[in-house]
């Protein structure tokens, strides 16, 4: 199980949320084949936006898609997340899951060098039942990942928020993964913000903290300098999960035209999709095919 807890410090003038994301990032490292560079990209990347899921999305009925390209060697990140009362379920893509570079001088992952710095991170809060959405597109800033969802929330939702994302890899997989969404409430002081500050200094990393099997709660404490936090929530969850399934693929199919379908028809007698986010294979034979053909003819 993936833990997440809500908090709430500084006597409700800042709110947290923290997540140990362990279980999930050695999911998709091995769901997706990813090397120990993807692992943390793709890492950070699914914890912010799995975190997104408890402060972004108001109803059952909203999902966030969330694209990120920095025109590096990965090529494009794809996040989709939704919500489920206490869980918070998430699925991501890549387009270059098998990129490694050398460790960066400091002996860290070179994840900016994955990622690249100069793209887009666009994020699109989408309803389905009333097929209305929001949209925000923010320049990458490092490609560091927590940097730049830290910029998404300064520039497209005025939001002073401080994001912290860690993923510890080695040779068995992930040791260790998390991160730590700060935001302030616009009633926060000063003395708040200096307060998390001189915190946030003396705090270990995100990943040593998890990695020493701090509580949710010690590592709330811990990066807003408060002993006093209030917990909002604490059995939240969040967890790896696609709902595609044969009917979505067939609707894709019927929406590629008569003219597509006659031709997979004609060339290749069937059709076999690999979904992009679980690796699950749907087959459909030559019949199946001339079915969906009479139902896109009927459109
Ligand atoms: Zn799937």
């Amino acid at each position: 199980m993936n833990r997440v807890a809500k908090f709430l410090a500084h006597e409700g003038r800042v709110s947290l949320v923290c997540a140990n994301t362990t279980e999930m990032v050695n999911e998709i490292m091995r769901l997706h084949d990813l090397t120990p560079t993807t692992t943390a990209a793709m890492g950070r990347f699914a914890t912010i936006t799995g975190m997104m899921g408890f402060t972004e999305i108001k109803d059952t009925e909203d999902f966030l898609t969330v694209q990120m390209n920095g025109k590096g060697p990965m090529g494009t990140l794809i996040s989709v997340v939704r919500r489920e009362a206490f869980t918070s379920k998430v699925k991501v893509c890549v387009d270059n899951p098998h990129v490694e570079l050398p460790l960066k001088s400091n002996g860290k992952l070179d994840v900016s060098g994955a990622v690249g710095q100069n793209g887009f991170l666009n994020i699109i809060n989408k309803n389905e039942v009333t097929d209305t959405n929001y949209t925000g597109l923010v320049p990458i800033v490092t490609g560091e990942i927590a940097e730049d969802f830290t910029e998404y929330f300064a520039k497209s939702q005025q939001k002073p928020t401080v994001i912290a994302l860690g993923v510890l890899v080695n040779k068995d997989g992930v040791k260790a993964a998390g991160g730590y969404m700060i935001q302030l409430m616009p009633d926060a002081t000063e003395e708040d913000i200096v307060a998390i500050e001189k915190a946030l200094e003396n705090a270990p990393s995100i990943s040593q903290m998890i990695d020493e099997n701090k509580s949710l709660e010690e590592i709330a404490r811990t990066v807003t300098g408060d002993e006093d936090i209030m917990i909002l929530a604490q059995e939240l969850d969040m967890k790896y999960e696609c709902d595609c399934s044969r009917e979505k693929f067939e609707r894709g199919l019927i929406s590629i035209g008569k003219e597509e379908l006659s031709k997979i028809i004609e060339e290749d007698g069937q059709a076999n999709i690999v979904c992009n986010f679980c690796k699950k294979e749907y087959n459909f034979d030559k019949e199946d095919l001339e079915e969906l053909l009479r139902q896109s003819g009927n459109k």
